[in-house]
């Protein structure tokens, strides 16, 4: 399938999902990597790995982290900058978390032009303020693999254990009620201005978040293959 895919997509693809926390980005990205045979990568996960290494951007991140604020530009900026110059990022990339603001998508889109590429497509999940906050509430993560759960829409098969890989499941510090409503004031004031950024690009396409996974994976394909 992942083939038929890629066969359809002749080009590299150089992908952006957007939507506010709880959207489904990572799912989602992780199914379109799948898919079309790109990297994923996801700024909340990289501050993560870097925070259960102890290293000083990890340490660091955290302080922003745990309040629901973005980390500085400069330090989101290199470490993302750095990350697509990786070799398995020269077939194609679905970015999720990453830009979170103008500043952060002007100097992807420098860097992309630099090597004469580009973003192709930004896809938009929308959802709503009152699922944003259902999903992140139950929300418990695979610390090994990342895969998300919901205690009550995706339940695991066994209570804190990851299906897929066995790993133990635990919830985000910032999942908590404060730190969400911090969470979505950031993205209302930062992020949402790139739905019009992208928009004048005639680069964004609008996804129903507000429906099953897999529906919304249906979707996505559909905008990446016509
Ligand atoms: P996420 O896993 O995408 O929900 O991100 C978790 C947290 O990491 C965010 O609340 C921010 O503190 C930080 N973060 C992730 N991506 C960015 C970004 N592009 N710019 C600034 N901070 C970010």
């Amino acid at each position: 399938m992942a083939l038929l895919a890629l066969e359809k997509v002749k080009n590299k693809m150089y992908l952006i999902l957007l939507g506010a926390p709880g959207a489904g980005k990572g799912t989602q990205a992780a199914f379109v990597s799948k898919e079309f045979g790109l990297a994923h990568i996801a700024s909340g996960d990289l501050f993560r790995k870097n925070l259960l290494l102890g290293t000083e951007l990890g340490l660091l991140a955290k302080t922003y982290m745990d309040k629901g604020s973005l980390v500085p530009n400069n330090i989101t900026i290199d470490m993302i900058l750095e990350r697509i110059a990786e070799p398995d990022c020269a077939i194609g990339f679905a970015l999720d978390g990453f830009p979170r603001n103008i500043e952060q998508a002007e100097a992807l889109d420098k860097a992309l032009a630099k090597q004469g590429k580009g973003i192709n497509k930004v896809l938009y999940i929308k959802v709503s303020d009152e699922e944003v906050l259902s999903r992140l509430s139950g929300r418990w993560i695979c610390q090994d693999c990342q895969t998300p759960y919901h205690e009550v829409n995706e339940p695991p098969k066994i209570a804190g254990k990851c299906d897929r890989c066995s790993g133990n499941l635990y919830q985000r510090d910032d999942d908590k009620p404060d730190t969400i409503k911090n969470r979505l004031t950031e993205y209302y004031k930062q992020t949402q201005p790139l739905i019009n950024y992208y928009g004048k690009m005639g680069k964004l396409k609008e996804i129903i978040g507000d429906q099953s996974s897999e529906k919304v994976s249906d979707a996505l394909k559909e905008a990446l293959t016509d």
